[in-house]
């Protein structure tokens, strides 16, 4: 059966302050009746492209299914007039389109069914957006802890109650999560959103099961709550068993569709500096973020999502696909050669889960082995390790609360073997000093 998508009141109790009192751009909205037939537009300021000098791109790019053979790709005629030009908010029509076939194709969303996409700059963009559509000072955010770094300010930043759900290796704790939702005060308005990265999460690693998204997606109904779908590393997976859904796909195993929004990101696959992400969601609430796009930005870069288009769509989704696979298969790489020095340095001093998804490893430094308290790796971490000549990350950025924990995280994407084996050399020597201190 297919599912109802929410109707657009629905949204309304969920919205800040600010998203309700966004009008749309009153230049921007109007672009659309530009193309209809007979229409003399007197209506934007857009520069005479003729002027501009730029005649032709080309971009070389390295074959999808054989690596040793360049594509070229050449970007002129209407399609580098339309990168040259202002365009519409919501991103280019023939990379939105784009984006409407791969999430049918990734995810079973089709067109017209409850959701749209919009293009983003960088799904850290899409976020910022998101939140400021969403929260007003005061409102609660559930965020599964340890959580992406970047996130903790920006909610902190709109004044959110920043819940901490916990995690582990099954990835978000449904646990916890509907201990938090059944103890919550009465009379305390609940939780707006929950913010989750579900695949080779940033810092642990983790991949969410998906017994746990069900229950999430479950608990979201019960308490009224949007999830906040952060999926970087998405096609970052290399784990044996096959993929667990996104929520976004098991949101239309529900009675209706809706409360689910998607960050996608062309970061971790096609080049970080692009700055190309895309949102997927509920209409209503797109419409908010893109007012804030509007009056922020006016639009992402035409000319990046451009030649994004250029590229993938030279290609086509199956070579698409191809390449996410070897992208994929190059960071299980990065992770064995890790996984090996790890177990070659620091057994019996440090407790780890191996990731089955994206570039990081989280692991516990066991410098007081009697016991059980979780420690604390910020010291060690920023002074000792780096007088040895080492970099990483202590735990405690992760946490929401900013508490004191033994973690560290690591980043496995750049590194050649030899580094790898003689950063955790170091870091060995590090804590055995600790161990005789
Ligand atoms: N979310 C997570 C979990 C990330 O790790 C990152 C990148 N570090 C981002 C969002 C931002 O990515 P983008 O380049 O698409 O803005």
């Amino acid at each position: 059966m297919t599912p109802t998508a929410l109707p657009a009141e629905f949204y309304t109790p969920f919205l800040s302050d600010t998203a309700k009192s966004r009008k749309p751009s009153p230049i921007r909205s109007l672009f659309p009746l530009e193309a209809r037939p007979g229409v003399i537009s007197l209506l934007a300021g857009k520069p005479n492209a003729s002027t501009f000098p730029f005649t032709s791109i080309q971009l070389t790019s390295r074959s999808p299914t054989d690596p040793s053979k360049e594509t070229i790709v050449e970007v002129n005629g209407d399609a580098l007039a339309e990168g040259l030009q202002y365009s519409a908010t919501a991103g280019i029509p023939s990379l939105v389109e784009w984006v409407y076939g791969l999430q049918e194709r990734v995810h079973g969303r089709k067109k017209g069914e409850g959701w749209r996409p919009t293009i983003t700059s960088g799904s850290q963009h899409g976020i910022y957006k998101a939140a400021h559509a969403l929260f007003n000072p005061g409102d609660s955010i559930l965020v599964e802890s340890p959580v992406y770094a970047g996130v903790i300010p920006l909610f902190a930043d709109l004044g959110c109650n920043i819940v901490a759900v916990e995690t582990d290796a099954n990835g978000i704790s449904s646990k916890s999560l509907r201990s938090i939702l059944e103890s919550w005060p009465a009379g305390k308005p609940k939780p707006k959103a929950l913010y989750t990265v579900p695949y080779g999460c940033n810092p642990t690693g983790m991949t969410a099961t998906e017994d746990r998204r069900r229950e999430v997606l479950q608990l979201a109904r019960e308490h009224n709550f949007l999830i906040l779908e952060d999926d970087p590393y998405f096609y970052l997976y290399y784990g044996q068993a096959e993929r667990p859904p996104s929520y976004f796909r098991l949101e239309l195993e529900q009675p209706e569709v809706g409360r689910v929004i998607r960050f996608d990101s062309l970061s971790k696959i096609l080049s970080s500096g692009i700055r190309i992400g895309f949102a997927s969601g509920p209409a209503s609430l797109l419409q908010i973020m893109d007012m804030h796009t509007a009056m922020s930005i006016l639009q992402t870069a035409s000319l990046t999502q451009t030649i994004t288009f250029a590229l993938l769509d030279s290609w086509g989704y199956d070579a698409f696909i191809t390449h996410t696979k070897t992208v994929s298969q190059f960071y299980k790489q990065k992770r064995d050669v890790f996984e090996n020095a790890m177990q070659k340095h620091l057994t019996g001093l440090a407790q780890w889960t191996p990731p089955d998804a994206g570039m990081f490893f989280w692991f516990k430094l066991l410098i007081d082995p009697d016991t059980t308290a979780d420690g604390d790796s910020e010291t060690v971490i920023r002074s000792k390790a780096l007088e040895k000549g080492v970099l990483a990350l202590p735990g405690t950025v992760f946490l929401p609360d900013g508490k004191k924990t033994a973690y560290v995280r690591a980043s496995f994407s750049l590194l050649e073997e030899d580094q790898v084996n003689e950063a955790l050399r170091r870091l060995k020597e590090v804590i055995l000093e600790e161990r005789t201190s």
